[in-house]
């Protein structure tokens, strides 16, 4: 049996060993790694609901013919070192379970969120702070999308999406001065059913590391956090320097 928390854990290590750099995209789009079709996302006004809006620039954002969700379920995922390269009331992360809508196969994608100033931040019951995983994200104005890119331009094989929203806003957050947020679409990665995410109360870290198989996909999405996040914090800090001052 293939063991895809290798298969992550492989993907973090090139991740870490590249000379990355973002270009916009035309029309990135997230594929089903078993079947290969476009995974796309669409938002619900469903009472009960508790998917966030996400929008990838697909050609039809709303798939409506399929009436299925791409992403079930999420967690924030543990870190211990987060500190060491992302303010904690600037950074987020969160490891999402998806099964396809044309194939039922399992998938995981790790979501980073970034945003461009300090976010007010809550605080769960184990006392951490957290600020995008549980709460709602109002998007409005204009969104750019990258890639990363070897330097060079040479194509980059980790599925890896940035969708910029220009204007965010939480629900919460009582600033009312611009945001930028990023957020980082790292996957999806196949998963076998052995290392279905799910539990009775949905997708749980905390439950995960009983299994040994959900606890390896889990130490691989760290793995992923811990590559990704240099690149993000990068990212967000460069490009939205001189945006600072501008009113969009
Ligand atoms: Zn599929």
């Amino acid at each position: 049996m293939t063991d895809n928390s290798n298969h992550i854990a492989h993907a973090a290590n090139f991740i870490r060993s590249r000379n990355l750099e973002f270009v916009l995209a035309d029309n990135p789009k997230s594929i089903c790694p078993h079947c290969h079709q476009v995974l796309e996302l669409f938002e619900t006004t469903e009472p009960g609901c508790v998917s966030r809006e996400r929008i990838l620039p697909v050609e039809n954002s709303v798939n409506e013919s399929t009436g299925a969700f791409i992403y079930d379920d999420g967690d924030m995922i543990p870190l211990d070192k987060e500190s060491a390269f992302a303010p904690i009331d600037r950074f987020d992360r969160e490891l999402s379970q998806g099964t396809c809508p044309s194939c039922d196969g399992l998938y995981c994608t790790v979501f980073l969120h970034v945003s461009s100033r300090p976010i007010r931040t809550e605080v769960n019951r184990q006392g951490e702070p957290f600020f995008f995983v549980d709460s709602e994200i109002s998007f409005e104005g204009y969104r750019n999308v990258f890639s990363p890119v070897l330097k060079g331009e040479i194509p980059f094989s980790i599925p890896w999406i940035v969708v910029r929203h220009n204007n965010a806003h939480l629900d919460f957050d009582p600033d009312l001065s611009l945001c930028i947020i990023d957020e980082h679409i790292i996957g999806p990665f196949p998963l076998t059913v052995q290392e279905n995410l799910a539990e009775e109360i949905g997708v749980a870290a905390c439950m995960g590391a009983l299994d040994r198989f959900r606890k390896n996909i889990w130490l691989a999405a760290e793995d992923i956090v811990l590559a990704a996040g240099p690149f993000a914090m990068k990212l967000i800090e460069t490009d939205t320097a001189d945006l600072s001052n501008t009113k969009i």
